[in-house]
């Protein structure tokens, strides 16, 4: 049942990447075995979709400014010690280093983090440096783009209480492994979670939609869910078409008398959901809005459509 390809592999896009302000090559860009990341996961992140037009030569990033926004939401959030928070500006001179010195001439993704830059620490960051790190990367698509195979997790997401899911923090991502190996060893492409209370939250690595009745529905924010940025992308594409969107609960049951699910993420763009714990959604192929919405991201993240200007940064 496992869709997704797991021989073909993710990539480093060259042989750079920025440290604590610089490029470096990534075998001298390496961390301690004793260092806060590696101890605790004590860092946050977020993945930016970065687009090459070949025709022009000019690299699109897609909402840079709400990366730069959530990283530093999440950094916030963990309590990461950081004098001034860390500017779309830097960002994007960052970013332009990066794609320059490796001469990307793909489409990529941008993986940023910040992390608290001490080795030995103890599990704090209160009082301790924080640095950033960038990289870009390739490889196969995340998911089959036609569809795939999942189940409803035994695991919970992890509460607000317990560790924030609004913030994209890499030690929080344990809760995502311990579902997504499960589904794996069941035959599954990836599991969704239920939170504490047994209400949809999402994936492992991506936020949930059900189609009933033409409308889209997804879980509100407060649903322990990551503020996903395509998830936003969806809500106001769909709304600005015509099309009803609703945040609220989805019990499990739902899931099983939807007339289309999707998922959707940076990494998981928009896939279809073809089975539920091996129950076909609809008629276990990708339904139409799904497909119509999945065209319709891509031609947003290259910029051919766009219903924001400001979510396109020519680099
Ligand atoms: N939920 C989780 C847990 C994720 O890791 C991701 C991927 N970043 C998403 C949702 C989707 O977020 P985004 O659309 O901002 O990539």
């Amino acid at each position: 049942m496992v869709t997704a390809s797991s021989s073909a592999k993710t990539s480093f896009a060259g042989p750079q990447i920025h440290l604590r302000g610089r490029l470096v090559t990534e075998e001298s860009g390496r961390l301690s075995i004793g260092s806060a990341p590696i101890l605790y996961g004590l860092a946050v992140y977020t993945v930016l979709p970065v687009t090459y037009d070949v025709k022009t030569k000019q690299h699109l990033a897609f909402r840079l400014a709400d990366h730069v926004r959530r990283l530093n939401d999440s950094a916030k959030i963990v309590g990461l010690q950081l004098d001034e928070p860390l500017s779309e500006k830097k960002f994007t001179e960052h970013l332009h280093d990066l794609l320059v010195q490796n001469n990307v001439r793909q489409d990529v993704l941008v993986r940023s983090t910040l992390f608290t830059d001490e080795v030995l620490a103890g599990t704090k960051s209160h009082g301790l440096p924080t640095s950033f790190s960038m990289y870009a990367y390739s490889g196969p698509q995340f998911y089959n783009p036609n569809g795939i195979h999942v189940c409803v997790s035994s695991w919970r997401r992890t509460p607000d209480v317990c560790i924030p899911s609004r913030a994209k923090i890499n030690g929080s991502y344990i809760n995502a492994t311990l579902m997504k190996n499960q589904a794996l060893a069941e035959g599954y492409d990836d599991a969704i979670a239920l939170d504490t209370a047994g209400h949809v939250a999402e994936s492992t690595v991506a936020n949930i939609f059900i189609i009933r009745g033409g409308k889209l529905i997804t879980p509100d924010p407060s649903a322990d869910i990551l503020e996903g940025i395509t998830r936003d992308t969806v809500i106001q594409w769909a709304e600005r078409q015509g099309i009803k969107v609703v945040q609220r609960q989805i019990d499990r049951s739902e899931l099983y008398i939807a007339d289309e699910i999707f998922i959707t993420g940076t990494s998981a763009r928009i896939t279809p959901v073809l089975t539920v714990d091996k129950r076909p959604v609809a008629n276990g192929r990708a339904g139409k809005l799904t497909k119509q919405l999945q065209n319709e991201y891509a031609e947003l993240l290259s910029g051919k459509v766009t219903i924001e200007p400001a979510w396109i940064t020519v680099l």
